[in-house]
C-alpha cells in the first residue's frame, strides 16, 4: 500500500488495484498572479509540496494521486498578466467529466484537495453533485479555507486578512521553493485591514468583509489591492514557512487517515 501516481500505472495495473477502497486524490491548484514577488504557479506548487511531504507518511493507505489541475477559477485576478482561468461553468463541466471517468474506471472514493480560494464555493457544490451524478463517495479538503481563512490561527500574523500572497504563502514558498521567490524585505507591498485599499474600503465594517464575514461582497482583486497581494508579506521567512507547512502536512495527513476509513452506516 502507498500513494501512487495515477498516470504512472498501465491500464492493466488498474485491474489489480482495490478500487472499492482506494482513495483517488484530486489536487487543485491555480495559475494566477501572486504579487510582484511570487510566481503565478504558487497555488499549484504549494499543493504539490504538501502532497510530496505527505506521500512517505501514508505508506499504509492505498491511494492514487491524479495530476494537479493547474488552471481553475481565478477570474478575480483577470487584471494581472500571467493569470489563467476557467469560467465557473467550464470548470464544473471539466470536473464532472473527469470524475465520471474515474467512476467508470471502477473507483468509489474521491478526495478533492483544493489550494485556491476562488474554487471553494464551486467545490462545495461539486462535492454533492459528483456524488449524485457519478456515485463516488466524495470528500473535500479545502486546504486554503482551513488554513488561510481570516479566523485561522495559522495565519501567522494578527493582521486580519492574509489570504493571497501574504505572509503565510510567502513563508511557505521561501521554505519550499526559495529559488522562485524574489528576495525581501517585502515592506511596501500588499494591502490588509490596516493599510492600503482593504483598510480604506472596510474600515468600520462589522458585517461586510472580504472573506469569512456574515456578508460577503463579490470583489475583484483590484478592489482590494493595487499590487495583487491581499495581506502583508513583510516579515515572511523560511523558518516560519517550514513550520506552517509541517503543521499543515500533519493535519492533512490526519484528515486523510480519517477519510480512508469513513463509511456511512445504515
Ligand atoms: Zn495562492
Amino acid at each position: 500500500m502507498a500513494i501512487r501516481m495515477w498516470n504512472h500505472l498501465s491500464t492493466t495495473d488498474f485491474l489489480e488495484v482495490d478500487r472499492d477502497k482506494t482513495l483517488v486524490l484530486m489536487p487543485l491548484g491555480a495559475t494566477e498572479q501572486h504579487g510582484p514577488h511570487l510566481p503565478v504557479g504558487t497555488d499549484h506548487l504549494l499543493v504539490e509540496e504538501v502532497l510530496r511531504r505527505i506521500k512517505p507518511r501514508l505508506d499504509d493507505i492505498e491511494a492514487l494521486l491524479l495530476p494537479t489541475l493547474w488552471c481553475t477559477k481565478s477570474n478575480e485576478h483577470v487584471a494581472f498578466p500571467g493569470s489563467l482561468y476557467l469560467q465557473a461553468e467550464t470548470m464544473m463541466a471539466m470536473v464532472h467529466d473527469i470524475t465520471a471517468a474515474i467512476s467508470r474506471s471502477g473507483f468509489k472514493r474521491l478526495v478533492i484537495m483544493n489550494w485556491h480560494g476562488g474554487n471553494s464555493d464551486l467545490l462545495s457544490a461539486l462535492t454533492r453533485d459528483i456524488r449524485q451524478r457519478s456515485q463516488l463517495l466524495t470528500f473535500l479538503i479545502d486546504i486554503v479555507y482551513i488554513f488561510m481563512g481570516p479566523t485561522s490561527e495559522q495565519a501567522g500574523v494578527a493582521q486580519g486578512v492574509d489570504i493571497h500572497a501574504g505572509r503565510y504563502e510567502t513563508g511557505m514558498m521561501l521554505a519550499a521553493y526559495p529559488n522562485l521567490v524574489k528576495p525581501g524585505p517585502y515592506q511596501d507591498i500588499g494591502s490588509d485591514l490596516k493599510r492600503g485599499r482593504l483598510a480604506d474600503s472596510f474600515a468600520g465594517c462589522r458585517y461586510v468583509l472580504p472573506e469569512g464575514g456574515p456578508v460577503r461582497v463579490g470583489w475583484e482583486t483590484t478592489d482590494l489591492t493595487s499590487d495583487g497581494v491581499i495581506g502583508n508579506p513583510a516579515g515572511s521567512n523560511a523558518a516560519e514557512g517550514e513550520q506552517n507547512l509541517e503543521e499543515m502536512v500533519e493535519r492533512v495527513e490526519a484528515m486523510l487517515r480519517e477519510i480512508a476509513t469513513f463509511e456511512f452506516r445504515s
